[in-house]
């Protein structure tokens, strides 16, 4: 297990029903605000709610609603100029992950020389403070309201831009900001966040802080996705799924990640899969891989995400884990195979290579040789119930 001891979350959170509502107290009269969107949420409505907010609190608000899904690096420039253009001193973001990654990076970015790529290929450190960056997440998917890292398309890959400086200053994790999301985000970016509490929790990396972030919020996922899938507007759901997802980001920015993450990658960037989906699909394969690793571990999440395990060995409850994560998937009524999306049997080779060579993967409890990606990849293409590590 790594240092116990070390823990940091610069960001404050404002969590629960109505907190988006505090942004008011946060900016100052006449101050110009650069609020970065996209097209889907401003359809929501949560775009104008946010923006209301802001105006009725004084401030001068230029909405930026061009955010793309997995944002790239002509994106950034994009953006970047249209915030220059502004002379904003504060970024907002209403969003999922894409809306929030690219704000983290444009924040960082006009305060600090230089281009994106120095940054997130060449390791140049980001010395400057940003402008002040405030995420609203509104999906209950990828934590990256708390997180130090940026997911930015380039070079045909998904590459993270990680720095202290990335942190948002301010989240307002509100569920009710959640409640117009369709079913299938609802259950693919939903996933996502289990796969953060999951690969935290049996990381290399983990530790006593991220293991009860981690297994608090695989309990939550366990009883409120379904529920926040099959009736949106469960309030009750959306406020746990919310939590969940801060409580899993937290832990994954934390502890790392693992072999799912580190698949869905080049699955993403080759394929253009969403991220969520990407993830819960490979996320039964993922945990089956990492059983005889993390036996103990995965007994513990069988028993959050809520299988009776008395009397069982630790093997014999991760294999429950493996179930219930499978089921799970199954009951959300997401696909459970990569060749619905057109991956083929011939793309094996590529992505089980380009897996070992992810930067998340030094986490993953066993370190998967190429051939060992090859074969979950292709449990994952073709969807089969994992019974237990056949990998
Ligand atoms: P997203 O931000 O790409 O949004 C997906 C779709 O959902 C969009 O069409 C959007 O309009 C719609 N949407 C979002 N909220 C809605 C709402 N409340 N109602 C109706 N529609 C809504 O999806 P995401 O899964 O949240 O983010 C994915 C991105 O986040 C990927 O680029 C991924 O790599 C990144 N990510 C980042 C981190 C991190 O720590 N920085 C972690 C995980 C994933």
């Amino acid at each position: 297990m790594a240092d116990s001891k070390k823990f940091y979350l610069p960001t404050e959170v404002r969590f629960g029903r109505g907190s988006v509502e505090c942004l008011g107290t946060l900016v100052n009269p006449k101050q110009k605000v650069f609020l970065v969107t996209d097209p889907g949420v401003e359809k929501a409505g949560l775009t104008g709610r946010v923006q209301v907010i802001l105006e009725e609190a004084g401030a001068a608000v230029t909405v930026f609603n061009q955010v793309e899904p997995n944002p790239s690096a002509v994106s950034v420039e994009q953006t970047l100029n249209a915030l220059k253009e502004t002379g904003a001193a504060m970024v907002v973001a209403v969003g999922g992950g894409s809306a929030l990654d690219l704000s983290k990076v444009v924040s960082a970015l006009a305060t600090n020389p230089g281009k994106l790529e120095e940054y997130q290929w060449n390791g140049r450190k980001f010395e400057h403070e940003p402008l002040p960056f405030m995420a609203i997440p509104t999906t209950a998917g990828t934590g990256s309201e708390v997180t130090r890292v940026a997911v930015i398309v380039d070079r045909n890959t998904k590459k993270g831009v990680g720095s202290d400086r990335l942190f948002p200053r301010v989240a307002m994790v509100d569920p009710e900001m959640t409640a117009g999301l369709p079913r299938g985000l609802t259950a693919a970016t939903g996933m996502d966040a289990l796969s953060h509490a999951v690969e935290a929790y049996v990381s290399l990396g983990a530790n006593l802080f991220t293991d009860s972030w981690a297994l608090t919020a695989a309990k939550l996922i366990g009883r409120s996705l379904l529920r926040a899938c099959v009736a949106g507007d469960d309030l009750d759901a959306r406020e746990e799924m919310a939590l969940a997802s801060t409580l899993a980001g937290v832990a994954m920015d934390q502890a790392g990640l693992g072999i799912v993450h580190s698949m869905a990658g080049p699955i993403c960037s080759y394929y253009h899969l969403p991220h969520g989906l990407a993830c819960a699909i490979l996320l039964p394969y993922g945990v089956s891989y990492n059983l005889t690793a993390s036996p103990e571990r995965m007994a513990m999440l069988a028993s959050a995400l809520g299988c009776e395990t008395k009397g069982l060995t630790a093997l014999e409850a991760g294999r429950d884990a493996v179930a219930a994560v499978y089921r799970l998937v199954r009951e959300t009524g997401l696909s459970l195979d990569l060749s619905t999306f057109g991956i083929k049997e011939s793309d094996a080779d590529l992505v089980a290579e380009e897996t070992t060579k992810m930067f998340l993967i030094k986490d993953n409890p066993r370190r998967p040789s190429v051939a060992e990606c090859r074969a979950v990849f292709l449990a994952a293409l073709h969807g089969e119930e994992p019974q237990y590590c056949t990998f």
